[in-house]
């Protein structure tokens, strides 16, 4: 391939890079998107996508498998389940998607290029891919490389020691599985194979699992953990694994496998940063309010800036870019990223945790008085609201419960669109919906809730 210039060069075609590239296409911009893997990165081909269809798929599974056991007179005769063809799906959902979105970033006019990019000054990289090589000349350059499973020195990858990606792609469910951290990839995968029928132990070296969270967001989860028979060792740490055995400095624990999910770095070593006078944040790219790090004309989103590490923040920030490198005067003015856990029950956080904010008190509606809740076998779990009191404004809502991330939206909503307690306490929610509980947290604040 020969030389190419254009006006925007991304590096990476992830949710950062990718959705930059397609605003930038539908903004005129001569844009060329670089990426050594399948377009979607990390979120859409080991990641987000990937993990969400086997929570589906172990989600499918257990309640088949246990509906004998419950209250509805089903009854059903002992399931199974073929994890290769469960990934075989999985895998399908995965191609498809890549294929659309390099199909979108093509009707945006904006070209994907294959290989590995690497620095050479701020306005030039070197791209190789397999024997050929050529040169990408920009005038604006955005670095959307990602991140990469953090590796135990002690816990090496590789035959039993999986990051998420090979558990992602395991064709059997292992009898026995460690995993070590106990955050959002450890709980999520974790509770996947406990459903699939693997004994599960989670060693988590914080005093409990999700410890960004408040105890009375993550005790539903845990509570839910035991339910499934799944050990969970907190202030517990991994020392090293020899034949079938995790070793903690809490004792041995049996483990064909063991899943290492203690965090995730910035993909910042092999692309030549080095050669760059990039500002560093920690490990993290440094960036200001458009995502322009130290050097002009060099722009970095998504998780090579940092956290939150979340498929949606990456996007925002691709968008955001192209309209800047468009002369539009934008700036990041988010109110609040909402994240979810996909656990069982999910948890979602959007804006402020009761007591970060002087002058805020918090109010909860929990699931047990939702008819909804009542009708789904679920009752476990609340909504919370954060409020400030001078001005009722809702600065924070958060919610623990069985797919409440499809609230994710109204939490995010309500506090861009600077809501307060009266607006929400005044909206019809649909009856039965768990989304009443919302309604109900602020009626409950103004001390006027009414059903509880
Ligand atoms: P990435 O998606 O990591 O993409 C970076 C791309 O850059 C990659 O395709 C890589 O190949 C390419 N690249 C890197 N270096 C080079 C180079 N030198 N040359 C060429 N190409 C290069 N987030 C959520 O919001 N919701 C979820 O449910 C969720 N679930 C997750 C589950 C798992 C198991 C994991 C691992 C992550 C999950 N995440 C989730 C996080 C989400 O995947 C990331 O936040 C998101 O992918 C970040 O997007 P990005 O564009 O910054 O980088
Ligand atoms: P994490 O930061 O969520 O959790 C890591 C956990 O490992 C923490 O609880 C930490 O205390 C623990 N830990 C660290 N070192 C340890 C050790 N030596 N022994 C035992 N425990 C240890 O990281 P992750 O689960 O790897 O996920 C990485 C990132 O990916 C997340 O921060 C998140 O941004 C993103 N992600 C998001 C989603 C989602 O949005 N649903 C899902 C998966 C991943």
């Amino acid at each position: 391939m020969s030389d190419i210039k254009c006006k925007l060069l991304i590096i990476g075609a992830g949710p950062g890079g990718y959705v930059c590239a397609i605003r930038a296409g539908q903004l005129g911009i001569d844009t060329v998107v670089i990426d050594e893997a399948k377009p979607g990165g990390t979120c859409l081909n080991v990641g987000c996508i990937p993990s969400k269809a086997l929570i589906h798929a172990a989600d499918e599974f257990h309640k088949i498998s246990h509906a004998s056991q419950g209250p509805l007179g089903i009854s059903v005769e002992s399931p199974s389940i073929d994890l290769a063809r469960t990934i075989a799906w999985k895998d399908d959902i995965v191609t498809r998607l890549n294929t659309g979105v390099a199909a979108l970033m093509k009707k945006a006019k904006a070209r994907f290029v294959s290989g590995r990019a690497r620095f050479l000054d701020g306005k030039t990289v070197q791209v190789t891919d397999g024997d050929s090589s050529f040169k990408v000349h920009a005038e604006h350059v955005v670095v959307a490389t990602g991140s990469a499973p953090v590796e135990l020195p002690f816990l090496p990858f590789g035959g039993p020691i999986l990051s998420s990606t090979e558990a992602l792609a395991l064709a059997e469910v292992p009898k026995t599985l460690a995993v070590v951290g106990g955050g959002y990839i450890g709980l999520e995968l974790g509770t996947v194979f406990a459903k699939l029928g693997s004994k599960v132990t989670i060693v988590e070296a914080e005093d409990r699992i999700l410890p960004l969270y408040d105890k009375a967001l993550t005790r539903p989860v845990a509570q839910r953990l035991e339910e499934l028979d799944v050990t969970v060792m907190t202030g517990t740490k991994a020392a090293g694994y020899e034949e079938g055995t995790l070793k903690t400095d809490k004792g041995d624990v049996a483990a064909q496998k063991v899943l290492v999910t203690v965090g995730r770095r910035p993909r910042t070593i092999g692309i030549g940063i080095d050669e760059l006078a990039l500002t560093l944040d920690g490990p993290f790219i440094r960036i200001d309010k458009t995502c322009q790090t130290s050097m002009r004309g060099i722009y970095a989103i998504g998780d090579v800036t940092g956290e939150p590490m979340l498929a949606h923040r990456a996007m925002a920030q691709g968008e955001m870019v192209a309209e800047h490198v468009a002369g539009h005067p934008v700036e990041w003015d988010k109110q609040a990223i909402p994240a979810v856990c996909f656990t069982d029950p999910e948890v979602v956080t959007c804006g402020a945790l009761p007591g970060e904010i002087d002058g805020t008190k918090s109010s909860e509606f929990p699931f047990q008085a939702n008819g909804r809740a009542m009708t789904t076998e679920r009752e476990d779990g609340f909504i919370r609201v954060v409020w400030r009191e001078s001005d009722h404004a809702v600065l924070g809502i958060q919610a623990v419960g069985a797919g409440i991330s499809e609230m994710s939206a109204a939490f995010s909503l309500a506090i861009e669109m600077g809501a307060c307690l009266e607006d929400i306490g005044a909206t019809i929610h649909a009856h039965p919906t768990q989304s009443e509980g919302l309604q109900e947290a602020c009626l409950r604040a103004l001390g006027h809730a009414l059903h509880i």
